[in-house]
């Protein structure tokens, strides 16, 4: 086991990593740009560095300052959280040169999966549904209209090398499709530096339905079932939970089964997300995330495993300590992701927090860096705490939920706790129907 872990990230997950390891009796080792330099993580770790001025290509993506960090403290391990470098290949890379264990898959499994047609490829190969669509990219309108006719419109047009729910167009007819792929590689070539997009078919009302799966990099691995993250903005998530209210035990099985069999085959190795849409009993996948998730503690909630305890374990060598048939779910949990943005409009809301106050009580669980005089800065994504609540049943679960949300202080900035409180009085979100659109309508209906 490491003795020393350097977090290479900040806010809730920078926090939740640092939890993880101090029950592990592992010192760990926090970055931080100079706007962070009051923040908890910071506060709470063994040991921190500065590693740059506040835009995050300067601090957190500074991959000679993190690997400096790393030499100075004398930590052997990263764990990266997610965003930031959690899915770039090239620094797992720099840090195996430098003798130091990235935590999380091998960068050959990271680089294939981080390639959307690549990551559709293999998923085929190995036996796992997908999206009909393009086999590769599309370049030109002539292709572009010839494959959208095979596979029959709507389409939806994506870039290979996207992320964060950005560069997506849809088409519903030859006339659409020209304006559409020229905008979506314009969009991707802007936001990742590759124009490269390719089309698949548009599914008209899915539900997002991903498996969480955990590797040991030596040819096991198991599932730890799925999570609904239907509810999104912008194809952002904002609401998750486990189980989904479409799936059945056998359904489960089934998916998780494949899943975990192909994680096998890859000798895959950390956590994992297996992301599909699924739509009239069927699913689709669309992509893999090889990292830890910020929905994750859904998952942890109903199989009362600590997937990121799970994910050092293995990237130190240890093989996994589960068969498939020791894992089992119990109760129902749901996350709602809290942004300081407005509630209606979703303009950020940076600024001082002036008082805070968490619900508590059974079955409950708030991840978040915040505390009253912090300062939140304006450079940053907006997610600033998970509240995460337990049920036997989803009905429990919902009720303890409003329980909870109504407990919720938080003051001087602005934040989307009166979205959930709204949400949590729709008819179609205490039944759980409903699929990745429901949300989009309900805004513009709402405002
Ligand atoms: P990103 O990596 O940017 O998050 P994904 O491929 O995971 O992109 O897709 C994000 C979301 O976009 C999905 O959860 C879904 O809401 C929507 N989406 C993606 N592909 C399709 C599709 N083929 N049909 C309908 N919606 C889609």
């Amino acid at each position: 086991m490491f003795d020393k872990i350097l977090i290479a990230n900040r806010g809730e997950i920078a926090l939740r990593v640092l939890r993880a390891c101090r029950e592990l009796g592992i010192q760990t080792v926090a970055v931080h740009s100079t706007a962070d330099a009051d923040a908890m993580h910071v506060r709470l770790a063994d040991e921190s560095v500065c590693i740059g001025p506040p835009p995050a290509r300067d601090s957190y993506l500074n991959i000679p300052a993190i690997v400096s960090a790393c030499e100075i403290t004398g930590a052997e391990a990263v764990h990266p959280g997610y965003g930031f470098l959690s899915e770039n290949a090239k620094f797992a890379e720099i840090l195996t040169e430098h003798g130091i264990k990235f935590i999380g898959p091998s960068a050959e499994n990271i680089r294939t999966m981080g390639d959307k047609i690549e990551a559709k490829r293999t998923a085929k190969a190995l036996g796992i549904p997908v999206v009909p669509g393009s086999d590769g990219g599309v370049s030109n309108v002539a292709d572009g209209k010839r494959i959208a006719r095979d596979i029959g419109y709507p389409v939806i047009i994506k870039a290979t090398a996207g992320g964060g729910g950005r560069g997506m167009k849809v088409a519903r007819n030859d006339d659409e499709i020209e304006i559409a792929l020229s905008t979506a590689q314009t969009e991707a070539k802007a936001a990742f530096g590759n124009e490269e997009v390719y089309i698949e078919k548009y599914l008209e009302l899915p539900r997002h339905i991903e498996i969480q799966v955990l590797g040991d990099g030596q040819g096991n691995a198991v599932h730890l079932g799925e999570r609904d993250c239907s509810l999104q903005r912008r194809h952002q998530k904002i609401w998750e939970e486990a189980h989904s209210p479409a799936l059945n035990s056998a359904q489960r099985d089934q998916i998780g089964g494949r899943v975990a069999k192909a994680m096998a085959n890859l000798s895959y190795e950390g956590v994992g997300t297996i992301e599909f849409l699924y739509e009239n009993g069927e699913f689709y996948f669309i992509e893999m995330n090889t990292r830890l998730q910020v929905e994750h503690p859904v998952t942890e909630m109903i199989t009362g495993l600590d997937l990121v305890q799970e994910q050092i374990r293995v990237a130190s060598g240890a093989k996994l300590q589960y068969a498939q048939s020791d894992i089992s779910f119990a109760g129902h949990a749901i996350e709602c992701r809290i942004n300081a943005e407005n509630a209606k409009t979703f303009a950020p809301s940076p600024g001082r927090v002036d008082a805070v106050h968490f619900p508590g009580g059974l079955g409950v669980r708030v991840d978040s860096a915040l505390y009253a005089g912090y300062r939140i800065p304006p450079y940053y994504d907006s997610l600033i705490g998970k509240l995460i609540v337990f049920g036997k049943s989803r009905t429990e679960c919902m009720m303890r939920l409003k329980r909870a949300m109504g407990e919720f202080v938080i003051e001087g900035v602005e934040t989307t706790i009166p979205l959930f409180q709204r949400l949590l009085t729709e008819p179609d979100i205490i039944d759980g129907h409903y699929d990745i659109h429901w949300l989009e309508n309900y805004l513009a209906r709402d405002v």
